[in-house]
């Protein structure tokens, strides 16, 4: 990134706030609720956070929002910790907002005894009416003028568990007409008798996300609590509890949320194709899921240049998927080993050769000076892709043909004989000689051919699942189409093929590793992989083949 890049409009805030002495440093805090995967969405807001903390020496810590028991889960507390650390942030604290509940509770005691908070027994058919609409002021009911000892002694019989689910809940007093619906006596506690992933049973009253988020930000002193614009409404009521309660004076900044094209990218949505067996699972190679693009093979590098080149708006937009591949291919390119994995096989003889094996040496990586040769064996008999031979090729086929030759990459140029074809006239193998001084890196043949083909060994080539895959939905916009999400579904996104096979590097090379199979995209071997069975996911295309369909249609 440039040195004179401008600053984004929480920077400037932040280097405001700093230079008025408001704050000396900052703390920000990531705060997911723990009821699914994280998605590319919070990886932007954790890139965000971090991000910030560590350009102005401040710290950030991670808080689980974890106040709605029925949802969450430790399996999505452990995948989320998985997730931000392979993002490539440490946090400073781990907390739980589950923690501060008994000083949650004694807050909205506080604000009873201010007379700023009441236990209404209304339903919330009756709630939702009195409260008005955006153009009707809403009308406070008669729990409104209790007691603040009545208050105080229903709030903590609530607590006690004396009261069914919904049969009470308390409401700070703020303002009946208030244009801002959300300060029309919002709820911030009710009864729910469920267990909590981390409290047991300890209790049946649970903080509102409001009331609960903005305290939480409080205690833990953070500075600048980002999160996106649908909390622009919710503001008034984070800064009117602080003040309140005169707690510490965090303040609330909202940016775009993330939305990106072909995807979905809400955990509700997400969970849905999981457990309707749309997809494998959360690290389905197809999801917008951070363990997903892991498992698929996109360097962590790459998702935060990605967040980087986004940048930080104060409006909604789509981001293309296309920029996200960008930074992939970018990354990959400068890392990737090369390797040659023939996908649907023909067999080539090479009537003319008469050693039994020779091992030529091939480049890992052009990209890297350092990145130094594997061996790949030659012999007579080689596979190549049925796609690249023509029987009866167009003018500019710079493939193999009948009497065309070809380079083998690493080897030698060939030339294509004879085409011996099986009883039902499908080619059988393609006969053809090689020029001996036409050897790579040592090449006096003083031949020129255009085209240079992928290959391996048939005796020494290893078996290969590959898995393909394509967008998991159809339509750009899927949050916009038209109908459930689920209708916009490609039932082409994912392509297996069985019957592939490899240079036999590959069968010693680790996992993690990514790999550049030639001419055919960027591989990392799959958590299916086994000795016996190697399977690659193919994390991305070496070129951008959506956007020439782009332009292809458009004419
Ligand atoms: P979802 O709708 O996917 O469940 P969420 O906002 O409910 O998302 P949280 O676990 O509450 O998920 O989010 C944790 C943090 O990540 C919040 O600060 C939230 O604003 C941020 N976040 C979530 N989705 C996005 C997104 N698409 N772009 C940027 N930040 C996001
Ligand atoms: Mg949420």
């Amino acid at each position: 990134m440039s040195e004179e890049k401008s600053l984004n409009f929480i920077e400037e805030i932040i280097e405001t706030d700093i230079a008025a002495g408001k704050h000396k440093t900052i703390t920000t805090r990531f705060p997911p609720e723990p009821n699914g995967y994280l998605h590319i969405g919070h990886a932007k807001s954790i890139c965000l956070n971090f991000g910030l903390a560590k350009k102005y020496g401040g710290t950030t810590n991670l808080r689980f929002d974890d106040t709605n028991p029925v949802t969450e889960d430790t399996e999505y507390v452990d995948s989320i910790k998985e997730d931000v650390r392979w993002l490539g942030f440490e946090w400073a604290h781990e907390f739980y907002a589950s923690d501060y509940f008994e000083q949650l509770f004694q807050f909205a005691i506080q604000l009873i005894e201010k007379g700023l908070a009441y236990v209404d027994d209304s339903t919330s058919e009756e709630i939702a009416l009195q409260k008005g609409t955006p153009t009707q002021p809403g009308i406070r009911n008669e729990y409104a003028n209790r007691s603040i000892e009545e208050n105080k002694n229903l709030f903590v019989e609530m607590r006690a568990g004396k009261y069914a689910d919904g049969a009470k809940v308390l409401r700070v007093k703020i303002d009946m007409s208030s244009p801002n619906m959300l300060l029309r006596d919002p709820i911030i506690y009710r009864i729910k008798h469920a267990h909590h992933h981390r409290t047991g049973d300890a209790w049946c009253v649970y903080p509102m996300y409001d009331f609960a988020h903005g305290q939480s930000d409080s205690i833990e002193k953070i500075t600048h609590s980002i999160c996106t614009l649908e909390f622009v409404p919710h503001r008034p009521l984070y800064d009117w509890c602080i003040e309140q309660l005169g707690t510490f004076p965090s303040k609330q900044y909202e940016f775009a949320r993330l939305n990106m094209t072909y995807t979905v990218m809400s955990k509700r949505k997400l969970l849905q194709l999981v457990n309707e067996n749309h997809v494998l699972g959360w690290d389905d190679p197809r999801m917008s899921t951070i363990s997903g693009m892991r498992r698929r093979g996109y360097p962590a590098a790459s998702i935060r240049e990605f967040c980087e080149r986004i940048g930080v708006a104060k409006r909604e937009n789509l981001i293309d998927v296309g920029l996200l591949e960008f930074c992939v291919r970018e990354e990959l390119n400068k890392k990737a080993l090369r390797r040659m994995v023939v996908f649907d096989p023909i067999k080539i003889v090479i009537t003319n050769y008469t050693e039994s094996e020779e091992w030529l040496d091939s480049e890992n990586n052009p990209e890297d000076p350092n990145g130094g040769t594997r061996k790949i064996p030659f012999s007579k008999e080689i596979f190549i892709e049925a796609e690249d031979f023509m029987e009866n090729p167009p003018k500019k086929y710079f493939r193999l043909a009948p009497q065309q030759m070809v380079r083998l990459k690493s080897a030698y140029i060939i030339q294509c004989n004879e085409v011996i074809k099986n009883e039902d006239g499908s080619i059988k193998e393609i006969h053809c000689t090689y020029i001996p001084e036409s050897k790579s890196g040592s090449d006096t043949s003083g031949i020129h051919v255009k085209g240079t083909l992928h290959w391996v060994s048939c005796a020494h080539a290893i078996k290969a699942e590959v898995r393909l895959y394509d967008r998991l939905f159809k339509v750009e916009n899927v949050a916009e189409a038209e109908g459930d999400f689920k209708d916009h579904i490609n039932p082409d996104s994912l392509q297996i093929i069985t019957g592939a096979l490899a240079e036999p590097a590959l069968a010693a090379d680790s996992k993690d590793q990514a790999f550049q199979f030639l001419r055919k995209g960027y591989f990392v071997i799959d958590k299916d992989s086994s000795t016996d069975q190697l399977v690659f996911n193919r994390t991305v295309t070496l070129k951008d083949t959506w956007a020439k369909e782009v332009k292809k249609t458009n004419g």
